[in-house]
């Protein structure tokens, strides 16, 4: 079923508040949200009674195969996207439009304001992020499917991990398991960071650093669907040596913040109180200083998303948000474990999607 309609539908009843004629959507993950478009290149105009989707050529049969109640614009051959832009919201006669203001550049909206002189330009901000931030049923199911696809992949990879392979012999074995098990693609150029290349929490994964190197290494990875690019992320920490007491200590540490902020979620909690739960575990375990990024972030068509849980986050949970859990310690020098969970929001609590064991006896290989 197409949801983008009812998407319009909110997205509208939101721009009535605003008083303004039409909303200008140029972001191409949110074109595709709003519209089922997966073409690039294009630009919608949602208006209270008509949404037109200004594209070139290329995209006229698709436009007609893939949208449902959006009238297409196709721009001639030689014509620029801001004289199509100029020329149709000249033509359609709107006096006030709002635009994206963190995806349109500063020069782009100069552009259009020259050339429509009469119409005023109203930035707003994350209009449709806060929409996409709350997932219906068939989101949920692809994310689920692109959870599906990384835990697979990764279980491979976990059979066959040697010590001799490098960082990125291991990396690139991913990307290939994560295609063979369905995935379009990795959703992100995964992180496979050995020893002390794990205290960089987003190492890129070496030619030159060998699995073996040391007691421990660290995956952070994920798949991108293929029905629609929902993605999936996800991070362990994978023993080969020996474990020591100091990272029994931390990872034990980081892997009770994280079961003690998902036993906080639930809707109406501050996003901010799920990432202070996380965080004070691990502070009264002395190592606040070593946990230096937020709690989590959203996922979706975007690997990062809204909403993002960390400390000055004052969005509310609400059910249909799915977030990455994922708290670490990191120390210079010696390494980093961050443990990784895709969590769905639900009507009385939370649901963690993801399936791969965490406990320190199940992260040994060997
Ligand atoms: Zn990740
Ligand atoms: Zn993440």
């Amino acid at each position: 079923m197409d949801r983008s309609p009812i998407r319009r539908e909110k997205l509208v009843a939101s721009l009535a508040r605003d008083e303004v004629d039409a909303l200008l959507v140029v972001s191409e993950t949110n074109v595709r949200y709003l519209t089922g478009f997966t073409g690039d290149s294009s630009a919608l105009i949602l208006m209270r009674d008509r949404a037109l989707l200004v594209s070139d050529g290329r995209y006229a049969t698709q436009i007609a195969q893939e949208c449902t109640e959006v009238d297409p614009h196709i721009r001639p051959l030689g014509q620029e996207m801001d004289d199509a832009l100029a020329e149709v919201i000249g033509r359609l006669g709107l006096g006030r439009v709002a635009f994206e203001s963190s995806v349109v550049s500063v020069a782009r909206h100069e552009e259009l304001t020259n050339r429509l002189p009469t119409v005023s330009f109203l930035p707003v901000l994350g209009r449709v992020e806060t929409l996409r931030a709350v997932k219906d049923e068939q989101e949920v199911a692809t994310i689920r499917a692109a959870i599906s696809m990384a835990e697979r992949a990764f279980a491979m990879l976990r059979a066959g991990l040697r010590l001799i392979d490098t960082e990125k012999d291991a990396a690139d074995d991913l990307e290939h398991y994560l295609r063979r098990c369905g995935a379009a693609a990795a959703s992100f150029p995964p992180i496979v960071a050995v020893g002390p290349r794990a205290a960089l929490p987003h190492a890129r994964p070496s030619g030159e650093a060998r699995i073996g190197d040391d007691d421990f290494v660290l995956i952070d990875w994920g798949a991108s669907a293929v029905s629609a690019p929902y993605k999936s992320d996800l991070t362990r920490v994978v023993v080969t040596g020996k474990v020591t007491p100091k990272f029994e200590t931390i990872y034990r540490t980081v892997l009770s913040a994280q079961e003690r902020a998902i036993a906080a979620i639930r809707p109406g909690v501050a996003a901010r109180d799920v990432d202070a739960e996380a965080r004070s575990v691990i502070e009264e375990a002395g190592f606040g200083a070593f946990f230096q990024h937020g709690l989590g972030h959203g996922l979706g068509l975007d690997i990062h998303e809204a909403p993002r849980l960390r400390k000055e986050s004052d969005i509310k949970l609400l059910p249909g948000m799915v977030v990455t859990v994922e708290p670490g310690i990191y120390v210079p020098g010696w390494g980093g474990v961050r443990i990784e969970d895709d969590v769905l929001v639900t009507p009385d609590g939370c649901e963690v999607l993801t399936h791969v064991p965490r406990s320190l006896d199940s992260v040994r290989v060997g």
